[in-house]
């Protein structure tokens, strides 16, 4: 029994269109001279790199797997949308959505990184692994059934849910996602049921702007099973660390799933270019910590951690070790370089009990 990563060469082959950070290059916008889209391989690759260095991928179970199938992808998606997809993927490429673009082959990688959740989820709930990381990519939390956004193709996670589901090996899932961006498409996919709880902890209008307020509690069956936890820009380690043991710990140990999915973007770091929030390799790697003793709490263990977004080349590397240290109780470490200079710039116990408060109020509305 370990801890399994899934990744593939082929995922880093995704390609994103002509842009200049998040803008089409255009009219007063240069291209620029190296990478385009934030969303671009590097992020992910170098984690991969990093783990392969310092040896802690000799302790994982490294596997790869089958692209998602036409029927999994069904259950998310509708036809409608997966031809227009693999139509335009097979002539070249395009964009189909908000901020999308894909390149030749942009459905096969979309699938294939779909797949690797799958092939998570699935390894988990039948007990092969302990537990696992997706280096999935493109992301999917953003992707709605019938449209993409926020470099998101396929709903990577909810796939993989109803593939568990179809198969008995889930009923109950928890969704935890702590991307520093809402995740409107999980949330859209089950707004109206009660047997996916989801739960994200984001930077309060940050990306979409128009989605992601604790009001949305779910609708029909699905209400108050969908909780939104924004946080004001420059929330730390302190604020992070308070929200889930306030609120998303408690919560997750009284819906009391048969699996926990972490929708992990690492983009909350405190130097993510599209984000605005301080923490840290530790914010994660203590969150991990928790996330995997509610598991063992709640439902034998189950977690799967499913990769979202995060942009900071250097910095990515060094959260996602961290992560997969606690994920795995590896002793294996890639100590933070930026550790030192990242906690001088913490909030100040002034704002922190500012963003506590707020926290705590969410706490009493719920
Ligand atoms: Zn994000």
């Amino acid at each position: 029994m370990a801890t399994g990563f899934f990744w593939d060469e082929k995922c880093f082959w995704h390609a994103g269109g002509n842009y200049s950070f998040t803008l089409p290059i255009g009219g007063h916008v240069q291209p620029l001279a190296a990478g385009g889209l934030p969303e671009n391989p590097e992020t992910k690759r170098r984690l991969k790199n990093l783990i392969d260095v310092t040896g802690l991928s000799g302790a994982l179970d490294m596997r790869q797997a089958p692209a998602a199938t036409r029927t999994m992808l069904e259950r998310v998606h509708p036809n409608s949308y997966l031809d227009a997809f693999k139509d335009m993927s097979d002539a070249g490429g395009g964009e189909l959505g908000r901020r999308t673009p894909f390149a030749a082959g942009g459905y096969e990688i979309a699938a294939l990184s779909a797949g690797l959740a799958v092939a998570a989820v699935d390894a988990v709930a039948t007990g092969a692994l302990d537990n696992a990381y997706a280096l999935s990519r493109p992301p999917g939390h953003h992707c709605l059934p019938d449209f993409p956004n926020g470099f998101c193709l396929l709903a990577n996670i909810a796939i993989a849910i109803e593939e568990a589901q179809s198969k008995g090996l889930a009923k109950r899932v928890v969704v935890l996602d702590w991307d520093v961006h809402h995740g409107n498409g999980t949330e859209a996919i089950y707004y109206d049921r009660d047997d996916v709880l989801t739960i994200s902890l984001h930077q309060e209008g940050n990306y979409p702007l128009d989605t992601g307020a604790f009001a949305d509690r779910g609708r029909g069956a699905g209400a108050g099973y969908n909780l939104n936890l924004p946080l004001p820009a420059g929330g730390g380690h302190t604020a992070y660390m308070h929200a889930m043991d306030t609120i998303v710990l408690p919560q997750i140990d009284a819906f009391a799933p048969d699996m926990i999915i972490v929708a992990c973007g690492f983009d909350a770091s405190a130097v993510d270019p599209l984000g605005r929030m301080l923490a840290t390799a530790k914010t994660f790697r203590d969150m991990t910590g928790r996330v995997k003793d509610a598991a063992q709490r709640v439902c034998d263990g189950r977690l799967v951690l499913v990769h979202e977004g995060g942009y900071s080349e250097v910095y990515v590397p060094f959260c996602g070790h961290a992560t997969l240290e606690a994920l795995s109780g590896s002793d294996i470490t890639a100590p933070d370089p930026l550790a030192q200079a990242l906690e001088v710039r913490q909030p100040s116990p002034r704002f922190d009990a500012f963003l506590k408060a707020e926290i705590d109020r969410f706490a009493q509305d719920l």
